[in-house]
């Protein structure tokens, strides 16, 4: 079986470090890195994640697209999304869940808990 893995997309250096080690934290997942959404989708159809957390506004590929993209996949169909949108920003989350996305998680992340529910959530 092997360790779960856990794919983390997100742009901004800072909050990807602080999810990373969060999620290290946590112990028994295997972390993946990606910076935007092409890069993602790469790492996943090699790697295969069993759980991604998506940050939605990223250059070259923002979350939304590469959602949509891995759900046309048969590998990525079902694979749980997190999006982390910035609920500032109007129908953000309307837009994660019309996506495909699993969940979403609101930014900023202030209470670190949130992360590990879902995680033990979808992965136990
Ligand atoms: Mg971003």
């Amino acid at each position: 079986m092997g360790m779960k893995r856990i794919l983390v997309v997100e742009d901004n250096e800072d909050n990807r470090e602080i999810l990373i080690f969060r999620l290290r934290h946590l112990g028994g997942f295997e972390i993946l890195v990606a910076s935007n959404g092409k890069e993602a989708l790469e790492t996943a159809a090699q790697i295969k994640p069993d759980l991604i957390f998506m940050d939605l506004k990223m250059p070259v590929m923002d979350g939304l697209e590469a959602t949509r993209l891995l759900r046309q996949s048969d590998w990525g169909k079902n694979l749980p999304v997190i999006a982390i949108t910035a609920l500032a920003v109007e129908g953000d989350r309307e837009k994660a869940l019309d996506a495909g996305c699993t969940d979403y998680i609101p930014k900023p992340i202030t209470d670190y808990s949130i992360i590990e529910r879902k995680v033990r959530e979808l992965l136990g």
